[in-house]
């Protein structure tokens, strides 16, 4: 976690009270001096005057200026965001990354939460950010494209009113970001009330904006969100006998169950600019989709069509068999990965260089290490990270999500993030794996938080570290059993290669790649058990298989 504990804590603890300590006033008790209701009774003859729009100078006056993309205004109350006429119904990319989180019930830190196409509409003296619904598409220009339009709807994200006059010379107008950002976006309340049965909401008076950059292509803003309930709901009486309902237990990770908070970061970004030309899907490589309805014409039987996720490579020297790429995909190590292991997830994520050289490309693949005191952040839609997470009890698992433009296919960001509990899970003495001993909520994560809306829900299912940790740890037990020291030199090795596995096949699904079941197809049982072979050809055909420890009967070689 970014957030030392030290620093979050006494946060948690504060808010908390500062929440519940006012007090409250009694059901019967008069409201504490209320002024009679007729003196504050505009007689009709002045009548206020609807208020005029301010100058841009005024609002922004005394504010911090935060030049970028979009340039933001910071003052003590309020952050402004001020749009260009051009920046006006042009598409833009919003990130969203939970990068805090509960360490239970799916809500674990560094998670890529959703993306969405937006634009900022106006519509009258109103700024909409508008979902932009990029699923239904007919060639530019042809009437086809209008009766598409007209067929199918936007959604609204969040509005706000226009706050300025426009600027004189730049005729560009302020919106208070604060009205649309500050409010429930990722829809956690949901998945908050849905995992926990209990009615948390949005809390506007104590959410506030954190750190804000910009940057010329991408404004990072990171908000501290807080989510409340006014009490846990009672459990319902049951009639003497009765069974109790099965109810999810209440969150066990925060000091006070009423309040919680996330520090959200809101990427927003131009989209992808390399010249990407998108490739349809076709049965051959087993490549994550983007699809798209295009009615453009009406040759084709159906009107679906899948474009495969990929990064925008580009041979330096196109004439070269083999070239480095113009942009190489580089996946920064997060500073919170222990150094220990950094050089198991380096090895695992430079394995894929070698696939890149069969299609001309060297080096392909980068990694390099984010240092402790670097001033960006891993939620920056310009940085792809292996990232490390803490849950209680242990989550054991790994993800590896993919951000792409929804109209091309192009991968534009990816954020890796490892359970802590990957390295140590295995070492336990006893593992209960037995159900209902093993009890599968406290030990597997629940679906991990994406907002609702997003439009790439399908990229972030993968189940193969959870299972890995379970085969892993019946492996790891029955070296023991036959004499593996479990804090030996032997055992260290079997972490590092499981973590070197997890990490090319994690990095793998971030560069499009879905899962490959048929390659664990490639030997017979026989030729899985003859080291000759496996240690020249591998186990599986692909590191996007579940690939299993592979351990000789006794006996064997
Ligand atoms: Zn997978």
């Amino acid at each position: 976690m970014r957030y030392p504990k030290a620093f979050l804590f006494p946060m948690l603890f504060l808010f908390a009270l500062t929440l519940f300590a006012q007090p409250q006033q009694q059901p019967g008790q008069p409201a504490q001096k209320t002024e009679p209701a007729d003196t504050k009774k505009p007689a009709p003859s002045d009548k206020p005057e609807p208020p005029k729009d301010k100058p841009f100078a005024d609002i922004v006056k005394d504010a911090q200026v935060i030049k970028g993309l979009f340039t933001l205004y910071r003052t003590e109350e309020k952050v402004f965001v001020e749009i260009l006429p051009e920046q006006l119904d042009k598409m833009y990319l919003l990130n969203l990354t939970v990068d805090s989180g509960l360490g239970e019930g799916g809500f674990y830190a560094a998670a890529m939460a959703g993306e969405a196409p937006i634009v900022f509409h106006k519509q009258g003296k109103i700024i909409q950010l508008l979902f932009k619904n990029t699923r239904f598409f007919a060639k530019e220009g042809t009437p086809m494209q209008r009766a598409v339009a007209r067929s199918f709807s936007d959604s609204i994200l969040g509005s706000t009113k226009i706050e300025s006059l426009p600027h004189p010379e730049r005729k560009s107008i302020l919106i208070d970001l604060g009205a649309i950002l500050l409010t429930d976006v990722p829809l956690l309340s949901y998945d908050l009330e849905a995992t926990f049965r209990i009615p948390y909401r949005f809390d506007q008076k104590n959410s506030a904006f954190g750190t804000l950059k910009a940057f010329p292509h991408n404004v990072e803003v990171e908000t501290v969100a807080h989510y409340a309930t006014e009490r846990p709901p009672l459990p319902p009486l049951l009639v003497p006998g009765a069974l109790p309902p099965s109810l999810p237990p209440p969150p066990r990770n925060i000091p006070d169950v009423r309040s919680m908070l996330f520090h959200l970061r809101y990427s927003l970004s131009e989209r992808p600019q390399t010249g990407y030309r998108p490739r349809l899907a076709d049965d051959r490589v087993g490549h994550f989709v983007n699809s798209i309805e295009d009615y453009s014409e009406d040759a084709r039987y159906t009107t679906t069509k899948r474009l495969i996720n990929r990064w925008h490579l580009e041979k330096q020297d196109p004439s070269a068999a083999l070239s480095p790429p113009k942009q190489p995909i580089v996946f920064w190590l997060e500073n919170t990965i222990p150094l220990k292991y950094r050089d198991a997830i380096r090895d695992g994520i430079l394995m894929w260089n070698k696939a890149f050289e069969r299609i001309g490309f060297q080096n392909a693949v980068q990694v390099k290490q984010q240092p402790d005191d670097a001033d960006w952040d891993p939620a920056d839609v310009r940085y792809s990270t292996i990232r490390w997470f803490a849950g209680y009890p242990d989550p054991g698992f790994a993800q590896g999500p993919s951000r792409t433009d929804p109209e091309t296919g192009e991968i534009y960001d990816a954020d890796i993030r490892f359970s802590e509990s990957m390295t140590r899970f295995f070492r336990r003495e006893v593992n209960e794996q037995i159900y209902p001993l093993a009890m599968p909520s406290e030990y597997s994560p629940t679906r991990a938080f994406v907002a609702p809306w997003s439009v790439a829900n399908s990229r972030y299912q993968c189940d193969f570290a959870e299972g890995a940790v379970r085969d892993a740890e019946f492996a790891f037990d029955l070296l023991v059993g036959r004499g593996m020291d479990p804090q030996g030199a032997e055992a260290e090795k079997f972490v590092q290669d499981f973590l070197r596995e997890i990490a090319a096949h994690e990095v793998g699904h971030t560069l499009g790649l879905r899962h490959n079941f048929r390659a664990s197809t490639i030997h017979s049982l026989d030729q899985a058990q003859d080291p000759a072979i496996t240690s020249r050809e591998g186990l599986t055909g692909s590191v996007m298989d579940y690939i299993p420890t592979n351990i000789a009967a006794r006996g064997g070689k």
